[in-house]
């Protein structure tokens, strides 16, 4: 057996285990990153091009508001880039392409009133729910009981059908699932988490889709790796957590892990197929059967350069009744190339995995050539990426709360159990769902940590442990 020993074991080399194991390591602790790929980044993977250009096939931008990702990218030493998008926006809806500029697409002034109220409405009831403990909201339990499909179903939400599909398009691609998957309290919750402003989740200027990342989104926590040093072991999927008060035994195809403590920072989805040992409170273990994630296709199609600026087309589609429903502009700032990046999410995305790679490519390329024309048939390099199919994520963006989830069981959501802690986006407070979420969560188990260790020692010992606390 390959016995290792640290301070602690971190569970997943996503941004949460990464940021999680750095803190400790600046912290002065040893720790041990177990990951079941061979790479690290989870639902941030940078592929690049024969000439380096990176392509995101996961994450891939931020913005205002995100600002431990900003830190982070700062402290290792890394640049943002604005998201390309000058020039008008489209729509292609009900198979015709319209030019539009601003946020909300061209519509009839009615159903774009109804978009505009709608956003509002959501951004002013996200204020009546604390993203700490969104069970504790006053009308929690009546928020919980309905669906966001029940809400926007309300024609005083929706006043036109063209209103419904938009705002219904636009949840799906926050949620990456169908309205009527997800508790309408976790939406105020999300929104909460991210500013009380819908808008900010949806915009690329002034937005969460504001800045890339030079290099890709991988290049951070390349960095942080660096700084890490040899604490991986890769292709190593955890298997079982055997714990006590003497600290925890984790098991993994290659290596076994004896720490203190470990941070587990694989998705909640994902978890639940760990074996732990004595088994998992019961509300936790509940907890983790309800967080089910959605799904999403991510195309990138590359070009030789950016043609669709020269139509002055910022490269911005939405497509509310396609099953791509967005295209971006995401070439690299240097525009050694174009890139235009397409999503494919929720009910949409699960009936295009069930055609052949060969038959969504040319679903792709059509659809790309209704909104950028005939250039856009013939890309020089194409990526897909279903992450609904792939082993380590199975489904993305993040993990959604079904109806009554958030008020019968999240309260469990960060507490430890033992010496078990947990990170990953979904347990954040902040952009719950994001990098940044993600980032957050893995500083804030890094703190719980240090601070169990201090307490640990101060018990033992007449002075407080050496270590210092970060920030
Ligand atoms: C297509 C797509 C687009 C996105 N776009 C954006 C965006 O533009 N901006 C944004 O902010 N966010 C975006 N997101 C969301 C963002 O990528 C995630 O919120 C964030 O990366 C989650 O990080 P994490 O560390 O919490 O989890 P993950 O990245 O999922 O990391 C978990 C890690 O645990 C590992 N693991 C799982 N099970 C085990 C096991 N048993 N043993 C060991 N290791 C295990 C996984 O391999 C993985 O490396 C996007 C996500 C996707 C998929």
């Amino acid at each position: 057996m390959n016995l290792r020993e640290a301070d602690f074991c971190i569970v997943g080399a996503g941004y949460a285990g990464l940021t999680a194991a750095y803190r400790l390591k600046q912290a002065g602790y040893t720790v041990v990153v177990v990951e079941a790929r061979e790479r690290i980044g989870g639902r941030v993977w940078t592929k690049y091009l024969t000439d380096g250009t990176p392509v995101d096939m996961g994450g891939t931008f931020f913005g205002p508001g995100q600002d431990r990702a900003y830190a982070l990218a700062k402290e290792m030493g890394c640049e943002t880039t604005p998201t390309p998008n000058k020039g008008d926006s489209g729509l292609m809806y009900k198979g015709k392409f319209h030019r539009y500029k601003g946020l909300i697409p061209d519509l009839d002034v009615l159903s774009l009133a109804s978009v505009w109220a709608s956003f509002q409405l959501l951004s002013a009831m996200s204020k009546q729910v604390p993203p700490e403990a969104p069970w504790t909201a006053e009308k929690a339990r009546e928020w919980d009981s309905m669906t966001l499909a029940h809400w926007i179903d309300n024609p005083i939400h929706a006043l036109t059908e063209p209103a419904k599909v938009m705002i219904t398009a636009l949840m799906m691609g926050l949620f990456t699932c169908h309205p009527s998957e997800v508790s309408f309290l976790s939406v105020l919750f999300h929104i909460a988490a991210a500013g009380n402003d819908i808008e900010l989740q949806l915009k690329v200027e002034g937005g969460a889709e504001q800045d890339m990342v030079k290099g890709g989104m991988i290049s951070i926590a390349n960095k942080v790796a660096e700084k890490l040093g040899d604490c991986f072991v890769f292709e190593s999927p955890v298997r079982a957590i055997a714990y006590d008060e003497h600290g925890v035994t984790v098991v993994s195809d290659k290596v076994t892990v004896k720490a203190k403590r470990v941070v587990v920072c694989a998705p909640p989805n994902l978890v639940d197929h760990i074996q732990f040992t004595p088994g998992l409170p019961a509300t936790r273990a509940q907890l983790l059967q309800r967080m089910p994630v959605g799904r999403t296709i991510k195309f990138v199609a590359v070009y030789e350069e950016a043609f669709w600026r020269k139509d002055g087309l910022s490269g911005e589609v939405a497509a509310p009744d396609e099953a791509l429903s967005i295209s971006l502009d995401t070439s690299p700032p240097n525009n050694t190339v174009g890139t235009i990046t397409s999503f494919c999410m929720g009910p949409p995305a699960v009936r295009l995995a069930e055609l052949s790679a060969e038959e969504r490519k040319t679903l792709c390329l059509k659809a790309l050539m209704q909104r950028y024309g005939a250039r856009a048939a013939a890309p020089v390099q194409y990526f897909e990426h279903d992450w609904g199919a792939d082993p380590w994520t199975r489904g993305c963006h993040m993990a959604h709360f079904a109806p009554g989830i958030l008020t019968n069981f999240a309260h469990v959501i960060r507490q430890p159990v033992g010496p078990i802690h947990w990170a990953t986006t979904e347990t954040s407070m902040y952009w719950n769902g994001n990098i940044d979420g993600a980032i957050r969560s893995g500083e804030r188990a890094a703190t719980e940590l240090i601070e169990a260790t201090k307490q640990a020692a101060a018990d033992t010992y007449p002075y407080a442990s050496s270590h210092q606390p970060i920030n």
